[in-house]
């Protein structure tokens, strides 16, 4: 009975294990079509002024809409792309995407708004990046300072000897550089005086508990403390109540994003915000 329970176990595991398999190259064979096909997207989450309100940029967020799997989340595809190097195309996409909306933005005369870009470290580690992001560049018709570049730490643990060099490209086309989920990873703090980057964004993973946690006002406010010090900007993600907010602006963190605000938006809803006079935005 006990051999047959175990026999079972094993049946079912790999049973299991061939369903994933087949989920897997499912994925990526549908992958592999949705450039092709239409089925990605971009939304626009504004990151605002903490004391205003006011709209300064947005943080460009891909979606995927396949007939077959239906919507996946985007970590989940995103960390697929990325094993099977197709992150390569898509992100290059995401970019020439991203700096078009830009373009648009400035055609209605919001000249200020800048646009920040997920970039993974295999973009980093595979392709000309900085080929990609001055074409894409170039192609909208917009400067670097219009573009903001969100790389994770995972970059910095890579420890490439290109890695230097790539950040110092990038920042010649006067792009901003930004570190994602800061305080995350376990990259060490030695890169922040290394590399040529301009900001740090705040992990919402601290921001969960603040302001009753100790732990996570502490992480918060040390991380505030490294940015300003350094001399660095600072966005915190995912606010989403106003003893958040008013925790950052005691702070003096000055920019935020988050479902107090606004979710990711679709590109004309995004152009809709910028377009509603400030007093409306945050109700007077
Ligand atoms: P991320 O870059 O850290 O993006 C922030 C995530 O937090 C987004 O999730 C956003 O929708 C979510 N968020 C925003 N405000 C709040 C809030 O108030 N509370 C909470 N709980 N969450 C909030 P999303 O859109 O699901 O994206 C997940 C991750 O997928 C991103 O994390 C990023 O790492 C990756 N990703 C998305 N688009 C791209 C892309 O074009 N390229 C690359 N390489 N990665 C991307
Ligand atoms: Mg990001
Ligand atoms: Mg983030
Ligand atoms: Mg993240």
């Amino acid at each position: 009975d006990s051999k047959r329970r175990a026999y079972n176990g094993w049946q079912s595991y790999t049973d299991d294990l061939a369903r994933r398999q087949r989920d897997r190259l499912q994925v990526d064979f549908q992958m592999r079509g949705a450039l092709d096909n239409n089925e990605l997207s971009l939304l626009y989450q504004p990151q605002v002024d903490l004391r205003t309100g006011l709209v300064v940029g947005a943080e460009a967020l891909m979606r995927w809409h396949n007939s077959q799997l239906g919507v996946m989340r985007p970590d989940i595809f995103i960390s697929h792309a990325e094993s099977t190097g197709e992150i390569i195309r898509l992100g290059a996409w995401a970019l020439r995407e991203a700096c078009m909306q830009v373009r648009r933005w400035r055609d209605e005369g919001h000249n200020t708004v800048r646009v920040a870009v997920n970039v993974s470290y295999r973009q980093f580690l595979a392709d000309d990046l900085a080929g990609t992001v001055e074409a894409a560049l170039s192609a909208a018709g917009i400067p670097g300072t219009a573009l903001e570049l969100e790389f994770t730490e995972r970059v910095l643990i890579e420890d490439e000897p290109d890695t230097l060099r790539i950040f110092a490209q990038l920042r010649d086309l006067g792009v901003m550089l930004s570190i994602d989920d800061f305080g995350e990873g376990y990259s060490g703090l030695n890169y922040l005086r290394r590399l040529p980057i301009h900001g740090l964004k705040l992990s919402q993973l601290f921001l969960q508990g603040v302001p009753t946690n100790t732990s996570d006002v502490a992480v918060c406010q040390a991380v505030s403390g490294i940015a300003r010090s350094l001399g660095l900007g600072l966005v915190a993600e995912g606010v989403e109540n106003e003893a958040q907010r008013r925790f950052l602006v005691d702070l003096g963190v000055p920019v935020g994003q988050g479902y107090l605000f606004a979710p990711a938006l679709s590109p004309d809803d995004f152009i809709q915000l910028l377009n509603t006079p400030p007093y409306a935005k945050h109700g007077t």
